[in-house]
């Protein structure tokens, strides 16, 4: 079987939320003072792993555990030995803010998890708990050092840059991940949500403007490794990493978007810019564990998925539920 959507688009890559809960409240994705949902309205483990099996039957090949923090889910790494054995399913990913990883990377590696992304916005201690508000940069270093121990290759290392804020550690974030040999993506700052911390329109920071930065000291070589995702894919003649951008705004790459989304409330997502979607909590809880009516479900929402989001910034956001919402 295979999930194609209106416009002709094969839908392969879920990206599911497993909480909303964070132990971060990072600047750019959450208010300061966060209203999550109560549990009630929470996928169980039994749903997500439901949800998925869901999927992959559909032919789903990549799903991609998110959130909130994932690592803030009691039974993670039990959903991850669960999900990791499902027949069709070529890659299980996470990506998590790291600060638990000296705890899970072992136990999550042994379960099945082939891949990590980590996000790390900036290596100064200071800074890193200004734009986390509570989170503590030696535990994260701790994290991305067990992830490695532990065996995980191709680790990916996530940077959102703010004017301002952070954008003159873009060199040294790229120092780092060549001296720890790790892949690193500057990802553009969208919309999602209304914060008032800062203003998303000054704090702005385009892709292009980060490569130029790159550039004064590195010859980025264009890479083949773009796959067809949001993320465009550099190399350097003297490292083995690659540098990527991921830019919402000024590379709009919906034509060959592959991708859907479930929130950790069990509401499919279609587009991360759009609010359109399906509710699969109110089936999943009317006919528990079966996979017929969710696939039913699942095949009749993706026609609607739209050709494109349309993100603007200096506008109120479009989007009001925030990232940790959508599952990022
Ligand atoms: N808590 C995990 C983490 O931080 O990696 C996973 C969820 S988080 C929502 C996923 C990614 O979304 C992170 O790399 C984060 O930096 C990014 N993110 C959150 N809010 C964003 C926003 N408004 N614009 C762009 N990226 C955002
Ligand atoms: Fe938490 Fe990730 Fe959002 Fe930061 S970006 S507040 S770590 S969910």
């Amino acid at each position: 079987m295979a999930l194609i959507d209106g416009m002709g688009r094969q839908i392969t890559y879920l990206r599911l939320s497993v909480t909303d809960r964070c132990d971060f409240r990072c600047v750019y994705c959450m208010a300061e003072d966060m209203q999550f949902l109560p549990r009630s309205e929470v996928l169980s483990l039994e749903e997500l792993a439901t949800v998925a099996e869901a999927f992959v039957a559909l032919g789903i090949r990549k799903i991609r555990l998110t959130g909130g923090e994932p690592l803030v889910r009691t039974g993670l790494v039990d959903l991850v030995a669960r999900l990791s054995t499902l027949p069709g399913l070529d890659e299980l990913t996470l990506t998590t803010n790291g600060a638990r990883l000296a705890q899970f990377a072992h136990p999550l590696k042994v379960a099945g998890l082939d891949r990590i992304n980590i996000s790390l916005d900036s290596l100064r201690p200071e800074r890193f708990r200004e734009l986390t508000r509570t989170g503590r940069l030696e535990d994260v270093l701790a994290g991305i050092a067990a992830a490695r121990e532990a065996g995980f290759r191709r680790i990916k290392l996530n940077s959102v840059i703010l004017r301002g804020r952070n954008d003159d550690e873009v060199i040294d974030l790229v120092s780092f991940a060549r001296h720890e040999q790790l892949d690193l993506a500057f990802i553009e700052e969208m919309p999602l949500g209304v914060i008032d911390e800062h203003d998303r329109a000054r704090s702005f920071v385009p892709s292009a403007e980060i490569l130029e930065t790159i550039g004064q000291r590195h010859a980025l070589l264009p890479s083949t490794d773009n796959t067809g995702g949001p993320a465009r894919y550099y190399r350097m003649a003297d490292s083995g990493i690659r540098i990527g951008v991921i830019s919402p705004h000024s590379n709009n790459f919906c034509g060959s978007c592959n991708r859907v989304r479930v929130t950790a409330s069990g509401r499919l997502l279609l587009c991360l810019g759009n609010g359109h979607g399906a509710d699969l909590r109110t089936i999943l809880r009317a006919h528990p564990g079966n996979l017929q009516q969710l696939q039913e479900a699942i095949q009749a929402t993706l026609p609607q998925k739209p050709e494109r989001h349309h993100f603007v910034l200096d506008e109120p956001p479009q989007i009001v539920r925030f990232m940790n919402m959508t599952g990022g």
